[in-house]
């Protein structure tokens, strides 16, 4: 029987598990298909702080990791498949066995829409980038191109005028989805050109690992074209990883886990932390907080407990 078994190993998990490990509830971390999380998809942070030169994505949660493991913390590869959480204790279905625990913590993140173009993937922390607020500042004087007809790349786009020579927003529809206020920010912004229908086939530069130009196409007219751009920014939305406790959890429309106050989810002794409640901030800091208040309720929830 685990005090407390922490899902998701991004920094949201991985400071719950610093904290809860400190309070010697011995956490087990079920890292997931994407062991920690999306900062080991990217280059350099440089808005956590404590590190004035930077540090990257993969080192930063690699650290974390370890600082948690100093304290006691275990970790194990795989994911959770099924959760039981009709009764306590909790029941957790890893890679097939079930095992118990007091208490959960959800930090089982939300994952970027991307396309799904090869040479996107590729160039993920290269020039591809699914967050602005992050990665923003590294495109000084540059083309960006921001993909999405919502009001987040609206969002995006504004921003971005701040760094970039210019944005372009490239939609595959004539119609945009985001509300008129938001989409008339972007149209008054001198910055920002829009490109309606047109949707992106290829991402180039893979052979200089960096990203240069896209193949862009018409869906009207079918013309294909190449454009030259520097940063590439993906704003079609995030999946919260919450299938696995659909029925159970209570979520919003998209699958954002609701919260109760503090870290509560609707069940008593499930916790959450992180992206996978988090639809407004979005990042490494706010998911790292959220990581410590989860683990604080859980202290707090044992030791009501006599545990
Ligand atoms: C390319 C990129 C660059 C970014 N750059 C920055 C930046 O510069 N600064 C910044 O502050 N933020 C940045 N962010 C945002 C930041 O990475 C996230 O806000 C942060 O990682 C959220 O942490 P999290 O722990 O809540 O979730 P995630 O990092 O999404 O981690 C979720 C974890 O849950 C695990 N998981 C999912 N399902 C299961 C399951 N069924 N069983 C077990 N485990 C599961 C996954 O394997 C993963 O380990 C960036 C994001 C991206 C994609």
């Amino acid at each position: 029987m685990r005090n407390v078994v922490i899902i998701g190993s991004g920094c949201a998990g991985n400071t719950a598990a610093i904290y809860s490990a400190r309070a010697n509830l011995k956490p087990l971390v079920v890292s997931g298909h994407e062991a920690g999380g999306q900062l080991s998809l990217t280059t350099l942070v440089e808005n956590f702080p404590g590190f004035p030169e930077g540090i990257n994505g993969p080192d930063l949660v690699e650290n974390m990791k370890k600082q948690a493991q100093n304290f006691g913390a275990e970790y194990l590869h795989g994911a959770v498949m099924d959760t039981d959480f009709s009764s306590r204790p909790f029941r957790l279905n890893i890679e097939g066995e079930w095992i118990e625990t007091r208490t959960v913590i959800i930090a089982s993140g939300a994952s970027a829409r991307w396309l799904g173009l090869e040479n996107e993937q590729k160039l993920i922390g290269h020039g591809v980038s699914s967050c602005a607020t992050c990665d923003g500042f590294f495109y000084r004087n540059k083309r960006i191109m921001v993909i999405g007809g919502g009001d987040s790349a609206m969002e995006e786009a504004n921003f971005l005028t701040r760094f970039g020579r210019d944005v372009t927003v490239v939609h595959r529809r004539e119609e945009f989805r985001a509300s008129k206020i938001m989409l008339d920010r972007a149209r008054h912004n001198p910055k920002i050109q829009f490109m309606t229908n047109t949707v992106v086939d290829d991402i180039y530069d893979v052979s200089k690992n960096v990203v240069t130009g896209v193949r862009l196409r018409n869906l009207k007219t079918g013309e294909a074209w190449d454009q030259e751009v520097d940063g590439f920014f993906l704003a079609i939305g995030h999946i919260p990883n919450t299938k696995i406790f659909k029925g159970q959890i209570e979520t919003d429309a998209d699958g954002y886990i609701l919260s109760k106050g503090g870290a509560r989810t609707n069940i008593s002794g499930v916790f959450h932390a992180g992206d996978v409640q988090d639809r407004t901030y979005r990042q490494a800091i706010t998911a790292a907080g959220a990581g410590c208040m989860a683990a604080i309720e859980v202290e707090r929830y044992l030791e009501a407990e006599g545990h």
